[in-house]
């Protein structure tokens, strides 16, 4: 795995050149995810994820992450108004993004990879890279190719069954649930205390929001549904779908030198 901050700007230089180089940008949040666990999962958990992909790739770089997002939303993230949930107006975040493509393009870089771990980011993250392909476009350069990816769109139906055998409420409710949960168990264990797991039902909302919200329709935790199922065994299966996947979707699209059956994937 190359760490892009960790090259001298030489070997940068010769890295981004080379043909189908790819850069993996991973986008998180500074989040509070329940008593249970730390606030940075929706950063360390694309990030791992990248370096792991990354490995399976030739030429592909993994940028240091943007490590602030997109307002938590009530349904999906608990909400804002929560004590450590720290975050960036939609703009700012969008125009960071522009930035980072515009700047990476700059070097030379053509294939860029955004990896996604926190939903309220998405449209933001597909508006900095409109506007970044715009107006690189205004500047000559019209060969840019951005994927956008949230990692949790890699866990297919038959990995839900067998990770969710009570059933599967959905993404949204899963803030601090047995997915994030599991993969911090396989990745960071030092981050996660299953001890103060809180065991409650899934968060019910009405099919509509409220502004400013109603903070009583957040359960107390602050998780949407409870992670006590939740087990680093779990976390090593969610890791090697999304590794897996990731690998090779962007290899079909960005490269065609994955190898038939990727090796499986270690801790990071
Ligand atoms: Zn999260």
């Amino acid at each position: 795995m190359v760490a892009l901050a960790e090259l001298d700007w030489i070997t940068y230089q010769q890295a981004v050149s080379a043909e189908d180089a790819i850069i993996f940008l991973p986008i998180g949040a500074l989040e509070q995810h329940g008593p249970h666990m730390s606030m940075n999962p929706d950063v360390l958990i694309p990030q791992a994820i990248a370096e792991g992909a990354s490995e399976l790739l030739k030429n592909a770089m993994v940028a240091p992450p943007i490590a602030y997002g997109y307002k938590s939303q009530q349904q999906s993230g608990g909400g804002n108004h929560l004590p450590g949930t720290t975050s960036l107006d939609g703009i700012t975040l969008t125009q960071t993004v522009r930035d980072i493509i515009k700047e990476f393009a700059r070097h030379g870089a053509r294939k860029i990879v955004m990896m996604n771990g926190h939903f309220e980011n998405s449209m933001f993250l597909v508006e900095g890279i409109d506007l970044a392909i715009r107006e690189l476009g205004w500047a000559g350069i019209d060969d840019i190719n951005v994927m956008i990816l949230s990692y949790w769109d890699f866990v297919d139906d038959k990995t839900i069954e067998r990770l969710y055998p009570d059933g599967f409420t959905g993404w949204a409710i899963e803030h601090g649930g047995v997915l994030e949960t599991s993969l911090m168990l396989y990745l960071y264990p030092h981050l996660v205390d299953m001890d103060k797991v809180v065991d409650h039902p899934p968060a019910k909302f009405p099919p509509y929001d409220m502004f400013p919200v109603d903070p009583e329709l957040t359960p107390a935790s602050g998780t949407l549904s409870s992670a006590k199922n939740a087990s680093r065994e779990k976390g090593e299966i969610l890791m090697s779908v999304c590794v897996d996947g990731i690998a090779r979707s962007v290899s079909e699209k960005f490269q065609s030198n994955l190898p038939a059956s990727a090796p499986s994937i270690g801790a990071a």
